[in-house]
This record gives structure tokens, sequence and C-alpha cells, in this order.
């Protein structure tokens, strides 16, 4: 099912979250009796993280260092089919321009097609780690909204090549990022507002938020986002800070900010135990307040760990 369906249909807030596909090297089957328990709270759809490729140096006798591509988390496709086998939730892998042609999009999309996944997350993906700026593939798209319109020309029975068109369409639900705090390059939160609209304007139909920490934040953006003309369901994204290090790492990787009230009870804890306690009674505090908000779903990035997520979940669904 389509993911505007699970919304359309639910009576009360849903429970959703995010996954990230195990390293290469590990076992699927371990990171999916990981997330297991938190099927206690039957998440209609679980998102798939891509990760795009990575450069390591190999080291050749006489010094020789070697600049080598590789993706270190593959396996989306096998990842969706397994959700859906093992848990019958519907997958939501993320799609990327970053390090995509327009032609490796199609074909993704018809494999993921084919395996029966019905949701898409389109997204620009970042920079290269080695480029100071994002660069599009040279046959491949520059922003999200790209993206999304070669998605939905699919949709509509339109490939790259005439060829190809022979009536058979795909169905594909897409959904798209937004930024309570504004994306980082955007000008201001106006353009990025306006930027977001060109996203479902080609044809995204919801849209999940990064992580913040001050509902009031996502309140103020929703309603921005409405007055510019967005109305399509806006799901908040929530993570609980866990580690001594979030404190420092989430703000400066995702551009967000802490609130000062959070930061007084995160100045008391001297251990990542101690943190993981304060993270979790927080995220707690601000599931319930969106829950009493009426939110369509509330999505957890799990980094694949279940447990805080876990006990946030039994108290709040
Ligand atoms: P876009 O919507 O293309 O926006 C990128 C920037 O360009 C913004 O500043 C925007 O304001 C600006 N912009 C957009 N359109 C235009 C235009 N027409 N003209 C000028 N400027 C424009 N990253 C991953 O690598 N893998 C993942 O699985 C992943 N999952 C994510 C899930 C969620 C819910 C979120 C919120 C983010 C995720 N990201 C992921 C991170 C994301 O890839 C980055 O934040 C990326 O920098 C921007 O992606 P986007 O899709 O928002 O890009």
């Amino acid at each position: 099912m389509k993911i505007t369906e699970y919304i359309d249909q639910a009576k009360k807030t849903l429970f959703s979250f995010e996954i990230l596909p195990p390293l290469k090297g590990q076992s699927l089957h371990d990171m999916l009796a990981g997330i297991e328990p938190l099927m206690e709270f039957k998440p209609p759809f679980v998102d798939v993280t891509y990760h795009r490729e990575e450069y390591i140096y190999k080291q050749h006798p006489g010094g020789l260092l070697q600049k080598v591509s590789t993706k270190k988390r593959p396996g989306t496709v096998g990842i969706c089919a397994a959700l859906m086998n093992r848990f019958h939730v519907a997958p939501v892998p993320h799609l990327l321009c970053g390090g995509f042609s327009k032609e490796e999009t199609e074909n993704a999309l018809i494999d993921l097609e084919f395996i029966g996944v019905q949701n898409v997350l389109a997204l620009r993906g970042d920079a290269d780690k080695s480029e100071g700026k994002f660069i599009a593939e040279e046959d491949g798209h520059r922003y999200a909204y790209e993206l999304v319109k070669q998605i939905s020309d699919m949709n509509n029975g339109i490939y790259l090549h005439d060829e190809t068109e022979t009536g058979f369409h795909t169905d594909f639900c897409i959904g798209v990022a937004g930024y309570p705090e504004k994306h980082f390059e955007a000008p201001s939160l106006n353009y990025d507002l306006k930027y977001l609209k060109q996203k479902i304007d080609a044809g995204a139909e919801y849209v999940v938020t990064q992580m913040f920490f001050d509902n009031q934040k996502y309140f103020n953006y929703v309603e921005r986002a409405r007055a510019a003309g967005i109305t399509v369901p806006i799901i908040p994204g929530l993570k609980p800070i866990t580690t001594l290090s979030q404190i420092v790492n989430l703000p400066r990787t995702f551009f967000l900010d802490l609130p000062d009230a959070l930061m007084h009870e995160l100045d008391t804890c001297k251990t990542n135990a101690d943190v993981k306690e304060v993270g979790i009674a927080w995220a707690i505090e601000q599931s319930r307040e969106l829950v009493k908000a009426g939110v369509p779903s509330l999505h957890y990035y799990t980094m694949s760990k279940a447990d805080a997520t876990y006990r946030i979940a039994k108290a709040v669904f």
C-alpha cells in the first residue's frame, strides 16, 4: 500500500522508522533480528537509507596508494524484499541523485517495482566526501525535484527512451525531505520552502522532516509550508540523543539547534548512559506533544538500533 493511503486510513498517529543497511560483510539477519521488537508497534512502513560510494585508499608494495571507490552499505533491493517477507511492512527505499545516472535510476526503479515496492523517498544526497559541494553525475540529477520528475514520468509510462514505452507504467508514491531548521545550503527558509513546493509540484506526495528537538520549529515549519501552498502530509522525524558525542555531532552534521532546556539536562550527564536517559525522556515528551497535535506518523531515526526507540514507542503508542 502507499504511504498516503496508510495515512488517509489511519485513525491515529502512525509509528514508523528508518534503518541503515548493514555494512558490507555484516549479516542482514542480525540487523532484522535487532529491529524485530519494534514490530510490536505495527509500523506500516520502514525506510531504508541509501549510502553513496566512498573512497578508500589501498596501500601497494612500495608505498603506492590507490584510490578505490566502494559502497559500504549495498543491498537496498534485498533489504526491501526481506522487510516485506519477514515483517509484512512496506519498505521505503531512499533513492539519491548523487552517484546515479538517469539510466541507473531508471533501472533501480524497475528492480524495485518488480519486487513489489510501492513507495520511495527521493533525495539529492550530500556531496561526495572528497568534494566540497554536491556535483551531479554527468547524466544525473542536480536536485531532488528532477529525480521526483523522473519517477513521476515513469508513473505516467514515460521512460528515458521512447522505444521502452509500451503503455506499462510504475505506480510509486514519492516522498521527499523537508528541513524545519532549513537545509544548510538554502539561502533562507522561504527559498527552501519554495524548492520544497517545486518537489511537490513535480509529483511528491508527502514530506518527511529532518530531525528536530524543539517541536515549535516543526509547528512553525508546517504553518509556513501550508502558507506556501504545500498541502501534503508532513511527517516529523525524531531521534533521541543517546551519546555524549552526539551533543556536538548532531548540530554539526545536521545543522540544527538543541534547545536550552534540553541542554541544561544534558549538561548534568557524565556518561552515555546518563545521556540516553535524558534523550529518551525528551523524545517521549516531544512524541506525546506531536501525537496530541495529530501528526500523521512519528518517524524515528533508529540507526538500526531498536532499544531507545522501543522505550519511546512503548511510552507513546
Ligand atoms: P534538494 O531538495 O535537492 O535540496 C538541496 C538544496 O538545494 C537545498 O538547499 C535546497 O533549498 C536547494 N534547492 C533545491 N532545489 C533547488 C533549485 N531548483 N534551485 C536552487 N536551489 C535548489 N542522505 C543520504 O545520503 N541517504 C539517505 O538515505 C538520506 N535520507 C534522508 C532522509 C530524510 C528524511 C532527510 C531529511 C534527509 C536524508 N538524507 C539522506 C540527507 C539529504 O540527502 C541531504 O540533506 C541533501 O543535502 C539534500 O537532499 P534533498 O533531497 O533535501 O535535496
